[in-house]
């Protein structure tokens, strides 16, 4: 009863707003290899994203750092291009089809890259701890991800396993009145991902807005069977203001 009529004060820095509805959209962070040089190369021959950068490997050798299943995949998407690709688990067991990437001539070494060798944009290798250089012209990675924001998770949003928040379709989480769109939902990482989620999540606020105004008992009614199938009770750090 108290989400019908109730709402949120934001602190936003020196400012503070109070919405009676909210879309979160503050995105993720990748973890960036702890690796010498690295911030040198990052953007211009070390990449985290295969479908934006990929094809610049063309006929070169390519290096992915990382242990996920997630890493195969990357490295047999690049090997549409790549003329050769080794992935380095950072001293991990590889969690992936290491089968399936033998038979493609990827090599898993079971390592630990120490620098990234060669100026910004003329990447000539990877030294490892072992003692071994892998010379390569790119290097991919793939670590782990997380929200930028736990606020999703302090609101009592349903999270996938990577703390992701979890919407249908129009963005509505499993806390009514509360939508998220973007980077910080699973799926695709685009611009174009976020732009159209936030425009679904934004169009789905709007409605809920009309439809409590035009007949609260239905809204509320509506909102309750929404988080009865996505139960997950709010415990707000955000201050829960105008409840009634
Ligand atoms: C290096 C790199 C290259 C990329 N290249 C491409 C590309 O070529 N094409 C493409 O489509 N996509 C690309 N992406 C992905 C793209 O940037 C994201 O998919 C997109 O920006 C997601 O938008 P978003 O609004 O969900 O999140 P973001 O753009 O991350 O925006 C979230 C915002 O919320 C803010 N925020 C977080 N927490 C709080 C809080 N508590 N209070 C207030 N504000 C908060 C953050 O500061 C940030 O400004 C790239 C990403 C990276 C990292």
């Amino acid at each position: 009863m108290a989400s019908l009529a109730g709402g949120y004060r934001l602190s936003l820095g020196g400012d503070t707003a109070v919405a009676s509805q909210l879309v979160l959209a503050t995105g993720l962070v990748d973890e960036l290899p702890d690796v010498e040089g690295f911030l040198d190369h990052y953007g211009a021959d070390a990449f985290h994203c295969v479908y934006c950068d990929g094809y610049e490997t063309l006929g070169r050798r390519v290096v992915v750092l990382g242990w996920h299943p997630h890493v195969g995949e990357v490295a047999i998407q690049l090997l549409e291009w790549a003329a050769q690709v080794t992935v380095v688990t950072q001293g991990q067991e590889f969690e992936g089809a290491v089968t399936s990437l033998r038979r493609r001539d990827v090599r898993i070494v079971k390592d630990q890259a120490l620098a990234l060798l060669g100026p910004r944009g003329r990447l000539s290798g990877v030294r490892l701890r072992g003692g071994e250089t892998l010379h390569c012209d790119f290097l991919f990675f793939y670590l782990a991800r997380r929200p930028v924001s736990d606020l999703a998770r302090r609101l009592g949003c349903r999270l996938d396993g990577d703390g992701m928040v979890i919407t249908d379709q129009h963005g509505h989480t499993s806390v009514p009145g509360i939508f998220a769109a973007g980077d910080v939902t699973p799926g695709m990482q685009f611009v174009q991902m976020a732009a159209a989620q936030g425009a679904a999540a934004g169009m789905a606020c709007a409605r809920l807005i009309r439809a409590r105004r035009a007949n609260p008992v239905r809204a509320l009614l509506d909102s309750r069977n929404r988080a009865d199938q996505n139960p997950s009770p709010p415990t707000s750090s955000t201050e829960a203001v105008g409840s009634s």
